[in-house]
């Protein structure tokens, strides 16, 4: 071969995929439930996944794994609504509640059976300590909490794109030769498809055996995590984030009495959250939270690029910073050149009185 690109390339590494390979074709999406109630994150992935689809011109499946399928069947009509083409049904007594163990048994054995060319898991708590272990047992690689996802169109190959190093670089890393092809992407980084209810799709059912005396890991309890019930930052749907503009962490309450009245949650940038003002899972950007509320209000907040990327997605936001030339202007829809400080326990009290007067007319 004297080919000259393939001379450039690296020695000993395989750049062309193998053709026992070829057989795996699809996309899949590991849909995240947990007591019948599916993670958003598995749909955003749908929506995502159908995009990928349609270009690699490949149907959409969704992996649903449990062991109730009455409790499943509603998972598995949404899953067909939000894209899925073919909805793979695993239930087994086994995988009653989330073990690493047995569900990485059971989606490595659908993987194995119906080989697709490309699996994508929430990159959620849940998501993530999967993934690792069903790309291990397969064999094949991983690339965690993407925020990005393309396809090649050289080779067809998934180009899944993450930052790292603490968010100062961003890579995009392809698995060439194995398959199937493995990601995790962040909540909220893609966007949530239209549910279209009258779509039709095959539920593709198999049962998953295994006695639960070879089980090593037991589930004693569940304990329901009570912040769950919250609102989570990255479905808020309004979010008032501060930035060290508020000067000191006493006036975060101003933010947080702000977000009472108007039902939204509070976020905050990464020096605040270094500061010790706030509680690390409400930083918003490129090494905290992505974020797509319906409104966000940035008070005192530069904009930097780190913070940016997690947080223009919003439909809508407003920034009150005091410098005309802050950055956070340039992309901001409504921008107030104010003191935060003074504006923000303002515009709480003619919140409260608009909405007083909207609650008594409804
Ligand atoms: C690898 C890496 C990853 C990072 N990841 C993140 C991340 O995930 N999230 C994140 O947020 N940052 C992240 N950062 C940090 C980021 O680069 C910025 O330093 C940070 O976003 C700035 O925070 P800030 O806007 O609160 O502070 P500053 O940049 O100091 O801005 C404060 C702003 O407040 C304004 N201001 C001052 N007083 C007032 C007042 N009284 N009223 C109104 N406005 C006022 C100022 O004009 C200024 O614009 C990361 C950095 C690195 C290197």
């Amino acid at each position: 071969m004297n080919d000259k690109t393939e001379d450039s390339k690296p020695k000993g590494r395989r750049f062309k995929l193998d053709p026992s390979l070829e057989v795996y074709k699809g996309i899949w999406v590991f849909v995240e439930q947990e007591r019948g109630q599916a993670h958003p994150v598995s749909w955003e992935l749908l929506g995502e996944g159908r995009k990928l689809a349609d270009r690699l011109e490949v149907p959409l499946g969704a992996v649903v794994v449990g062991a109730d399928e009455a409790m499943l069947a509603p998972i598995c009509s949404d899953a067909i609504g939000y894209g899925a083409d073919l909805v793979y049904l695993s239930t087994g007594e086994v995988l009653a509640d989330y073990r690493n163990e047995t569900y990485t048994k059971a989606l490595t054995a659908l993987v194995n059976e119906h080989k697709p060319e490309i699996l994508l898991l929430g990159a959620t708590t849940l998501g993530r300590d999967l993934a690792g272990s069903v790309a291990t047992t397969l064999g094949t690689g991983l690339t965690a909490d993407c925020t990005e996802l393309d396809i090649d169109p050289d080779n067809r190959s998934l180009m899944a794109t993450r930052p790292t190093f603490g968010g100062s670089l961003l890579c995009t890393i392809q698995t060439l030769n194995y398959r199937p092809q493995m990601a995790t992407v962040r909540p909220r980084v893609m966007a949530m498809p239209e549910a279209q209810p009258e779509r039709s799709g095959e539920v593709v059912r198999s049962s998953f055996a295994l006695e639960e005396a070879s089980v090593l890991s037991k589930v004693l309890d569940f304990i329901p995590d009570e912040a769950r019930e919250g609102a989570q930052l990255p479905y808020a749907e309004i979010i008032v984030a501060g930035g060290l503009g508020m000067g000191k962490p006493e006036n975060f309450q101003l933010l947080f009495d702000l977000a009472a009245v108007i039902g939204a949650e509070v976020g905050a940038t990464r020096p605040v959250v270094q500061a010790g003002w706030v509680e690390a899972d409400r930083q918003v950007g490129q090494t905290g939270k992505t974020v797509r509320p319906r409104l966000y209000i940035a008070a005192g907040i530069s904009g930097a690029i780190q913070h940016r990327v997690g947080m223009e997605g919003s439909d809508v936001i407003i920034a009150i910073n005091t410098d005309p030339k802050a950055p956070i202007f340039d992309f901001a829809t409504y921008g107030i050149v104010a003191d935060a400080v003074q504006l923000i326990p303002a515009l709480t009290e003619a919140f409260r009185q608009r909405l007083a007067v909207a609650r008594a007319a409804s």
